[in-house]
C-alpha cells in the first residue's frame, strides 16, 4: 500500500482544531484516526460526523467508550468523568451508532496496527517509555504500530535488536527500510507536550518517511464553547498550556 495517509490522534471533541489539521493535510490518500474521537471538548457530534466520512481505518479510544456507556467511568480522572457525563447527553444517536461500531485495535493492514493504548491493553496503557516499546515490539511482528491516548508525539525504532527513540523534527523525518516503528502522532483535540498547537502525522510510503506537522488553531474559540456547554473550566485553561 504506497500512499500518503494523514495519522490523527485524539481529537476530543474539538472541531476547530480538527478542522485546522484536515486543512494543513490537503490531499492524501487516507486519513486513520486512532481514538477518543469524543470527551473533553464541546462538539463531539460534529466531530463524529468528519471522522465517519473519512475512508479510515478509525479506532475507538477510552473515552469513546466511556462516553458510548461500553465501560464504567471507574478509571476516569474527575474531569475526565464530568466529560464523560456531558458527552454522553449531547451525543446524537448518529454519533452514537458510530462510535459504539468502532474496532479497537484495528485489522493489521499490511503490516500496520492502530491502537489507542497499547497491544496488550488497547485502551489504557500509555506507552512512554522505551521499556513499554520493547514490549510493544516484542508483542507484534507488524512494521508499524501506531498509538495514541498519552496526547505525546513520537517515533521510537527497532532494527537489529535494539529500540530507539528518534529524534522528532517538524517536517519530514526519513525512516529506515529495514526497521519497524512504533509512532504516536501527537494530538489535534488537546494537546499534552506543552506546544498548545495540533499534533499529527503523514505517513508516506513511497519515499518512506515521516512529516511531522503541528498547527495552530483558535483555542479562545474552543475554550469558549466549553465554558458555555457547562464543561469544567480547567479542560479550557489547559487547551492554552498545552497541557
Ligand atoms: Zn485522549
Amino acid at each position: 500500500m504506497s500512499g500518503r495517509f494523514a495519522i490523527i490522534a485524539d481529537i476530543h471533541a474539538n472541531l476547530t482544531a480538527l478542522e485546522a489539521v484536515l486543512e494543513a493535510v490537503g490531499g492524501v490518500d487516507g486519513v486513520w484516526c486512532l481514538g477518543d474521537i469524543v470527551g473533553y471538548g464541546p462538539q463531539p457530534n460534529e466531530c463524529a460526523a468528519r471522522v465517519a466520512g473519512f475512508s479510515g481505518p478509525t479506532i475507538r479510544g477510552n473515552h469513546d467508550l466511556g462516553a458510548t456507556g461500553l465501560t464504567s467511568l471507574d478509571r476516569f480522572n474527575p474531569y475526565a468523568k464530568d466529560a464523560c457525563r456531558w458527552t454522553s447527553k449531547a451525543l446524537s444517536g448518529e454519533a452514537l451508532d458510530f462510535l459504539t461500531g468502532l474496532p479497537n485495535p484495528s485489522d493489521a493492514i499490511k503490516k500496520t496496527l492502530l491502537v489507542h493504548g497499547s497491544p496488550r491493553d488497547p485502551f489504557w496503557e500509555y506507552v512512554l517509555t522505551l521499556g513499554q516499546a520493547e514490549d510493544v515490539f516484542a508483542s507484534t511482528d507488524e512494521r508499524f504500530v501506531f498509538v495514541g491516548h498519552s496526547h505525546i508525539p513520537f517515533i521510537f525504532s527497532f532494527s537489529d535488536g535494539r529500540v530507539k527513540l528518534e529524534k522528532l523534527s517538524e517536517g519530514k523525518n526519513v525512516l529506515s527500510e529495514g526497521a519497524r516503528y512504533l509512532i504516536n502522532p501527537g494530538s489535534v483535540g488537546q494537546p499534552r507536550d506543552k506546544d498548545p498547537r495540533s499534533s499529527f502525522m503523514i505517513l508516506d510510503r513511497g519515499d518512506y518517511s515521516i512529516d511531522y506537522r503541528r498547527v495552530p488553531y483558535s483555542i479562545s474559540t474552543v475554550q469558549a464553547g466549553i465554558i458555555d456547554a457547562g464543561l469544567p473550566g480547567f479542560l479550557a485553561e489547559r487547551l492554552a498550556l498545552g497541557e
